[in-house]
C-alpha cells in the first residue's frame, strides 16, 4: 500500500493508522488541512475489504471536508476517520473508547463526530477518552440532529440554482423529484418545498415514509429507478452518491440538480457532461454544508441560531457566485467549486505560516 503516492493523498498534513489489539480497533484518521483551524469531520465504520479500501475512503472524505468547511467559511479544517468494522462479535464501547485514545493522541488537531455506521452513543464512548468529539446527544452545547439545518441549506440552494436554471427563484408550481425523500434530510426538505408550493415526486426504500409525504403534501410516489425519468424541473438527490453517471445522465430531464447527497457525481468529469446538457448543478459539498454549520455551534461551545442563519445566507451567496462563474466561463460548477476551495485553503495556509513567522 502506498500512502504518500496515493492518487487521493493530496498533501494531507497527517495520516494516522491506529490499532488496538485488545479491542480489535483498526482505524485510519486523515487530517487533510488545519489551515483554518482543527480538522473536523466524522468517523465512519464500515466493513472494508482491506486497508487499501479504508485508506482510499478516508483520504477522499477528509479532502472533501476541507473543501466543504472552507466553502462555508468555518474556522475549522478538514479531516475524517474510518474504522474497519471488526468481523464477528466485538465490544462496541471498548472499540470506540480505543478510537477516542487515537483521536486524543492528535492533541486537538482532529475533532471527530458521527458518520455512516456510527451513532451519537458511540460518540459518548469516544468522549470517555477525549474531549475532541462533537455530535453528542447531550451536554451544554449539544447541537442535536443536523438534518433540519442541512435541509434548510439545500432548500435555499435549490432556490439559488432555480434562479439560474429556471429563470425564477419562486418554487410555486415547480416540479421537483426527491431521491431519498423519506430520509432525515429528504423529509425536512420535502416540507420546505411543499410549503413553497412545489409539486413533489418522491422515491425511497422506506414506503411508510413516502406514504406520509403523500398524505401530508400530496407528493406523487414513484419507483426507485423511475426517479431518473421524471418530467420535472429540479432533481434533488438526497440518498446515495454516484447517481449522476453515464447510465443516468441522459434520463434526467430536470434543468437543475441540487440535493443533499454527498459525491453525487460519479466522477469529476460528469460535471462537464451535466453542463453540456444545459443542466445547472449545485456542487454537493457547497449546498449540503448546513449540517457542519450546525455542528460548528457545538465546537464553539455556544449554539447560536442567528449565527447559523448568517452562515446559511453565506452558503446562498457562495453557491450563486459559483453558478454565475460557471455560466460566464462555460465551465463545470464542480470544477469551479474545487478551484475556489483549493485557493481559499492555500490563502489560509499562507496566512497561518505568515503569522508563525
Ligand atoms: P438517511 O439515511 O436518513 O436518508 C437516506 C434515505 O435514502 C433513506 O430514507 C433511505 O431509505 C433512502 N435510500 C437508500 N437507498 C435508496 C435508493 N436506492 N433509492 C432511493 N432512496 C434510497 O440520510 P440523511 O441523513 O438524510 O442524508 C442523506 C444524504 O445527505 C446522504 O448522502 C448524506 O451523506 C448527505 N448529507 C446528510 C447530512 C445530514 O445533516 N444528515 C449532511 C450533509 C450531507
Amino acid at each position: 500500500m502506498s500512502v504518500l503516492e496515493h492518487v487521493s493523498f493530496d498533501n494531507h498534513e497527517k495520516v494516522l493508522f491506529a490499532t488496538d489489539e485488545t479491542t480489535g480497533l483498526k482505524a485510519v484518521i486523515g487530517v487533510h488541512s488545519t489551515a483554518s483551524g482543527p480538522a473536523c469531520g466524522g468517523c465512519r465504520m464500515w466493513s472494508y475489504p482491506n486497508s487499501d479500501a479504508a485508506l482510499t475512503d478516508v483520504l477522499r472524505l477528509s479532502q472533501g471536508m476541507s473543501y466543504k468547511n472552507i466553502m462555508a467559511d468555518l474556522p475549522i479544517g478538514g479531516g475524517k476517520s474510518v474504522i474497519m468494522k471488526p468481523e464477528g462479535a466485538f465490544d462496541r464501547k471498548a472499540l470506540f473508547e480505543a478510537f477516542g485514545r487515537a483521536v486524543e493522541s492528535l492533541n486537538g488537531q482532529y475533532i471527530t463526530a458521527e458518520d455512516v455506521g456510527v451513532s451519537p452513543d458511540d460518540m459518548m464512548a469516544v468522549r470517555r477518552s477525549t474531549e475532541h468529539v462533537v455530535g453528542l446527544p447531550e451536554g451544554k452545547a449539544a447541537s442535536g440532529d443536523p438534518s433540519p439545518v442541512t435541509a434548510e441549506g439545500v432548500y435555499r440552494g435549490i432556490m439559488v440554482a432555480a434562479e439560474r436554471g429556471l429563470g425564477k427563484r419562486d418554487l410555486n408550481g415547480v416540479k421537483i423529484a426527491i431521491q431519498g425523500a423519506a430520509g432525515h434530510v429528504g423529509t425536512y426538505l420535502a416540507g420546505h418545498l411543499a410549503r413553497a408550493g412545489a409539486e413533489l415526486f418522491v422515491t425511497d426504500i422506506n414506503q411508510d415514509g413516502l406514504e406520509k409525504l403523500k398524505a401530508e403534501y400530496g407528493a406523487t410516489i414513484v419507483g426507485l429507478d423511475e426517479i431518473y425519468d421524471q418530467d420535472v424541473d429540479v432533481f434533488a438527490p438526497c440518498a446515495l452518491g454516484s447517481i449522476i453517471n453515464p447510465d443516468t445522465i441522459d434520463r434526467i430531464k430536470a434543468k437543475v440538480i441540487a440535493g443533499a447527497a454527498n459525491n453525487q457525481l460519479a466522477t469529476r468529469e460528469m460535471g462537464a457532461e451535466v453542463l453540456k446538457r444545459g443542466i445547472v448543478y449545485a456542487p454537493d459539498y457547497v449546498i449540503n454544508a448546513g449540517g457542519i454549520i450546525n455542528v460548528m455551534g457545538e465546537i464553539a461551545g455556544d449554539f447560536n441560531p442567528e449565527w447559523v442563519k448568517g452562515k446559511l445566507d453565506g452558503l446562498e451567496a457562495t453557491l450563486g457566485e459559483i453558478l454565475d462563474q460557471s455560466s460566464n466561463e462555460g465551465r463545470p460548477s464542480n470544477i469551479i467549486a474545487d478551484e475556489i476551495a483549493r485557493q481559499r485553503i492555500e490563502e489560509k495556509r499562507a496566512a497561518k505560516l505568515g503569522k508563525v513567522a
